[in-house]
């Protein structure tokens, strides 16, 4: 048990991706153009100007508030946040103070095998900075405002993060909530998902109560000691080592006896995997923040909000929990399809062929959900193995994604029926798996034209077994000896005449039967 429990809160930045700028109508694209090529005097705050909410950004920020369980807000506005840094060109940042988009949501995650549930404080929407490039030797800095203006949600959550490792997996699944909702890509390495976390410690209550009473004097259950932030968290990677660092090195701190007496802020160096401290805060920084007078208030009415609600597709979560009931899917399986929605929409459509497959046979019998039950568990674990195991390892060793592959749903369920039905064994269906993956042919006329169809019961399985049961004569005397291994070589033998096409276990029966 640890001494000291870590309190750590996390704030993330989501750059949504609309076709224009949060408010004017320029490229939103400007990060793979030439700099400050993307900007117009909205975004470059000249004098005089307008700005006008992107409406599908709004609409998109309700639908990610939606998507983390939060509470909308009816009437919303925005706040002017003044700070003076380069990298922002008008003074002040176009944000949301006290009215935001919504609040008290939370997300669900999976850490270590166990579920927890991470409240969400606030979900709201401002405008991105510009960016700074500085000369390596640090003889001049330069600035690019395209992405200034970009559409950005914020994320706040509760202090409720319970490890490092769960940071990574609350990073995780945000970041899959929004692929799935298709707002942003929200790749860290990209920064278009960047996180700041927030992390202090505090005496362990059951650490200290089993030590004894005394012990626990002067321990204050709902306080919050000064915290750390540490910032250039710029992957999940970071996230986690950074965490785990400031963990180590506060503990130290507390037994020393020296708790940190003011909130810090730290940046991590990945590369000497250490925080370094950038400033101590003395007070809260006043950022006046007041309405944004050229915007007027906005309503969220019922209708809108409905439609919101109705454009929304299934969330990972939920997909996940799905999986597991529907198709019989352990946690595993059912992460990995769901980790990438083309995936699990390809495992989807694969299984909807079987199911139409198994329920078409004439031997089936009962309502198609009684065939359905009794046989598709069979065939949906098999699915998914095949998927995970053989079409994923052929997709990285060709370096492809799922939507670039030519085998189509209804050829890859005809592979896994050749395979459920003994026609052919798991290596040669291999070999047709990787035929398929090169032409997109159809499985059986692979199997037919490289003649791998599988010899089971036929007469050409019963020649080969003659053969090698009398070319080799020693091992079969062995065999009859009581010698058990003896068998497994004979099979092996018939196995390479029959390069790899017989089933096993029909040559076992043949050799067992023509021995006795
Ligand atoms: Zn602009």
């Amino acid at each position: 048990m640890n001494k000291y429990e870590p309190v750590i809160g996390l704030e993330i930045h989501v750059q949504l991706k609309t076709k224009s700028k949060m408010f004017c109508s320029c490229d939103n694209t400007g990060e793979d153009k030439p700099a400050n090529t993307t900007v117009c005097p909205i975004c470059l705050g000249h004098p005089g100007v307008l700005p006008v909410p992107n409406e599908v950004a709004m609409r998109w920020a309700v639908m990610a508030a939606l998507a983390l369980n939060c509470t909308i807000r009816r009437s919303i506005h925005f706040d002017r946040k003044s700070y003076f840094y380069p990298d922002l060109p008008k003074g002040f940042q176009i944000s949301q103070y006290d009215a935001p988009v919504g609040q008290n949501g939370h997300l669900m995650i999976t850490a270590g095998g166990t579920h927890a549930h991470i409240r969400i404080e606030r979900v709201h929407i401002e405008e991105d900075t510009g960016k700074l490039l500085h000369e390596e030797d640090k003889s001049a800095s330069y600035v690019d405002y395209n992405r200034a203006g970009t559409p950005l949600l914020e994320i706040v959550t509760r202090p409720d993060v319970p490890s490092p490792a769960a940071a990574k997996a609350f990073l995780q699944e945000l970041r899959l909530t929004m692929r799935y909702l298709g707002i942003s890509d929200a790749d860290m390495e990209k920064g278009h998902l960047r996180c700041d976390a927030n992390i202090s410690l505090r005496p362990n209550p059951e650490f200290f109560q089993e030590k004894g009473e005394n012990a626990l004097i002067g321990y204050e259950p709902d306080r919050l000691y000064p915290k750390t932030e540490v910032k250039n968290l710029n992957s999940f990677k970071s996230v986690e080592h950074a965490l785990e660092y400031e963990i180590k090195r506060q503990t130290k701190l507390w037994d020393e006896g020296k708790t940190p007496k003011a909130q810090s802020t730290r940046g991590w160096d990945e590369k000497r995997m250490v925080s370094v401290l950038q400033r101590v805060k003395e007070e809260q920084h006043d950022y006046r923040y007041f309405p944004e007078p050229d915007i007027p208030p906005i309503t969220f009415d019922s209708e809108f909000i409905a439609s919101v609600k109705q454009a929304m597709v299934e969330l990972p979560f939920e997909k996940h929990e799905r999986f597991g009931k529907q198709y019989w899917l352990g946690d595993y399986d059912a992460s990995i399809l769901v980790n990438d929605k083309k995936l699990a929409d390809y495992y989807e459509s694969v299984v909807s062929e079987l199911r139409a497959w198994l329920v078409s046979l004439d031997s089936t019998e009962g309502s198609e959900d009684e065939a359905w039950e009794r046989d598709g568990k069979k065939l949906t674990k098999a699915a998914a193995n095949w998927i995970i195991s053989r079409l994923l390892k052929l997709l990285n060793e060709h370096g492809k994604r799922i939507s670039e592959v030519n085998i189509t749903p209804e050829n890859f369920a005809e592979l896994m029926v050749l395979v459920y039905e003994h026609k052919l064994n798991n290596r040669t269906a291999v070999t047709v798996l990787e035929k398929m993956f090169l032409d997109g042919r159809d499985p059986s006329d692979i199997m037919e034209e490289e003649d791998l169809g599988q010899l089971s019961k036929t007469k050409e399985l019963g020649t080969v077994v003659k053969e090698v049961i009398q070319s080799n004569e020693r091992v079969v005397q062995e065999f009859r000896a009581g010698k058990e291994q003896a068998l497994k070589y004979l099979i092996g033998q018939v196995m390479k005449r029959t390069k790899g096409r017989a089933d096993p276990e029909a040559v076992q029966q043949f050799l067992t039967h023509a021995l006795k």
